[in-house]
C-alpha cells in the first residue's frame, strides 16, 4: 500500500461555462502527507476553485481527485459535499456561534460518547493554538484573527487527515498571523496533519510551506520548496508574486550594468546595496521610506528608478549621491 499517492489530482481541469480562461486546466498534483504544501497565484488564477476541487465541493469537468487511492466525490454524486477526512477553513468561515463561549464553539465539534474526553481534548487544542486566555469570551467579542484562530480550532480537533486553508490569515493582522502561523506549524510537526494553503500573499506561503506550487491561470506553472523558488524562479510572474522587485527592461539594465539577450531583468532588493567604495556615483537617492528597523531607499538614475532596502537607519538622506552593487538578479 505505500506506494498509493496520498492525495492525488490526475489532469483535472474545472471551467466555468462562458469563460474559457476561467477555472483550472489540466492540473496534476500529488500532495504528500504530513507537510504544508502552500499554493500561490494572483487573484483570479484559480485558487479557490483548485482546493474546493480537491475537497469534492466542485466536480472537475475532467480528471479525477483520489484521497488514498480512492476517488473523491463531488457534489452531484455525494449527498454532503465536502470529503470527511478534511476540513477547509476560509476567510468567510461563518459557521460560528457568535454568543457562546468560544469554549463551547470549539467543543460542539466532538460527540458527547465521552464527555471527560471531550474536555480534555478541548482544552489540548485550546492550548495548541495558544487561546486559552480566550475560552469563556464570546465569540462575538473577539477579534477577526481571533475568531479565525476559534474556526481553525474546530477544523483541527475533529482531527481530519487533511486542513485546507484558504486565504484564512488575511484579516488577521501580521503580529498575530505569525503566531497562528507557528502554531499550526507545531500542529503539523506533532500530528502529522496535512496542510494545503491558497494565497495571493507571500508572507502568508513562504513561512509556512514545506513545498510551494504557483498556479497561473488555472495552471500549475512552478513547484518546488519555497526558498528555491524564491531564489530561482522560472518565469517573471513568480518573481514578482513572490518578492517587492525591481523590473527592468533590458536597456534600463544598462543603467545597472547589467548587459543581457533577454527581455526583462529581475532585481530583488536586498540584492542591491549601496557601496560608498565604488566611487561612480550616478544614483541619486529620491525618497527615504522609514519602515522600521529598515528603511526603503528609492534611488533614481535618468528614468530608471530602483528600491532597496537599507538596515543602516539614517545613513542616508535624499538627494545624496551614491554607487549601487548589484549582487545578484534574474533575466527572463
Ligand atoms: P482565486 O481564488 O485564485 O482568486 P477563483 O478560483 O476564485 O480564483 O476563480 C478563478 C476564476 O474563475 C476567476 O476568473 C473567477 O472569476 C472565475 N470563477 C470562479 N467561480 C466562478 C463561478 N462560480 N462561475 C463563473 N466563474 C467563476
Ligand atoms: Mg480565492
Amino acid at each position: 500500500m505505500e506506494n498509493v499517492p496520498f492525495l492525488q489530482a490526475i489532469s483535472i481541469s474545472k471551467l466555468y461555462t462562458g469563460d474559457i480562461s476561467s477555472g483550472v486546466k489540466n492540473i496534476d498534483l500529488n500532495i504528500k502527507s504530513g507537510i504544508i504544501t502552500a499554493i500561490i497565484g494572483q487573484s483570479g488564477s484559480g485558487k479557490s476553485t483548485l482546493l474546493r476541487l480537491l475537497y469534492g465541493l466542485l466536480s472537475p469537468d475532467e480528471g479525477t481527485v483520489q484521497f488514498n487511492g480512492e476517488r473523491i466525490w463531488g457534489p452531484e454524486e455525494k449527498l454532503i459535499p465536502g470529503h470527511d477526512e478534511m476540513k477547509m477553513v476560509t476567510q468567510h468561515t461563518d459557521d460560528l456561534n457568535l454568543y457562546a463561549r468560544v469554549w463551547d464553539n470549539v467543543a460542539v465539534m466532538l460527540p458527547n460518547t465521552n464527555v471527560k474526553i471531550k474536555e480534555e481534548k478541548t482544552d489540548l487544542i485550546l492550548t495548541q493554538l495558544n487561546m486559552q486566555h480566550l475560552a469563556k469570551k464570546r465569540v462575538a467579542d473577539l477579534s477577526g484573527g481571533e475568531k479565525q484562530r476559534v474556526a481553525i480550532a474546530r477544523a483541527i480537533i475533529t482531527q481530519p487527515k487533511i486542513l485546507l486553508l484558504d486565504e484564512p490569515f488575511n484579516q488577521v493582522d501580521a503580529s498575530f498571523r505569525e503566531g497562528l502561523q507557528h502554531d499550526i506549524r507545531e500542529i503539523v510537526k506533532q500530528t502529522g496533519l496535512t496542510v494545503i494553503m491558497v494565497s495571493h500573499d507571500p508572507a502568508e506561503v513562504l513561512s509556512m510551506a514545506d513545498e510551494l506550487l504557483v498556479l497561473q491561470d488555472g495552471e500549475i506553472t512552478e513547484a518546488g520548496h519555497p526558498k528555491l523558488v524564491y531564489q530561482t524562479p522560472k518565469q517573471l510572474y513568480t518573481a514578482s508574486l513572490l518578492a517587492n522587485c525591481n523590473i527592468l527592461s533590458a536597456e534600463e539594465a544598462l543603467l545597472c550594468g547589467i548587459t543581457t539577450h533577454k527581455e526583462t531583468v529581475v532585481i530583488y532588493p536586498e540584492w542591491i546595496r549601496i557601496n560608498p567604495a565604488l566611487k561612480t556615483n550616478n544614483w541619486v537617492i529620491s525618497q527615504i521610506l522609514f519602515k522600521g528597523f529598515y528603511e526603503d531607499i528609492i534611488l533614481e538614475n535618468r528614468d530608471v528608478i530602483l528600491r532597496i532596502i537599507n538596515y543602516e537607519n539614517d545613513k542616508y538622506k535624499a538627494g545624496d549621491e551614491v554607487a549601487l552593487e548589484i549582487k545578484r538578479w534574474l533575466e527572463y
